[in-house]
């Protein structure tokens, strides 16, 4: 994968992770006033998962948003580690297809399907 592909995978999932904490901000008052608070961590950290106000606001997230975050994290993560569209299972590359379709998608189509069918 070229830098300028994982630049663009990189913007959906900041993007993605921004209206995930929107959602959240405009629905709840104390997570408004932590990221004011703390506004710097939440936009600049990657990997921060460890960090208070990001658990603070993994705590109060639905379920669902929150396995949304974390995937997004990281996928982050692999992108600055530099295995971001690898398969992790497999270790082979995941289609560009798929990553278009799901950005933090940690597995490519073989592999996924396969899971699907062991569950
Ligand atoms: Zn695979």
């Amino acid at each position: 994968m070229t830098d300028d592909q994982i630049q663009y995978y990189k913007e959906l999932l900041l993007k993605e992770r921004e209206e995930l904490l929107k959602e959240l901000v405009e629905n709840n008052d104390s997570v408004r006033s932590m990221l004011d608070n703390d506004s710097h961590n939440v936009n600049d950290s990657v990997d921060e998962a460890s960090n208070t106000v990001m658990q603070n606001i993994l705590n109060i997230m639905s379920t669902k948003n929150q396995q949304s975050l974390l995937a997004i994290e990281s996928a982050l993560r692999r992108i600055k580690e530099k295995s971001f569209g690898k398969c992790i299972s497999c270790g082979n590359e995941i289609t560009k297809n798929r990553l278009d379709a799901i950005p933090w998608a940690t597995k490519c189509i073989e592999c996924k399907n396969k899971d699907e069918k062991r569950r």
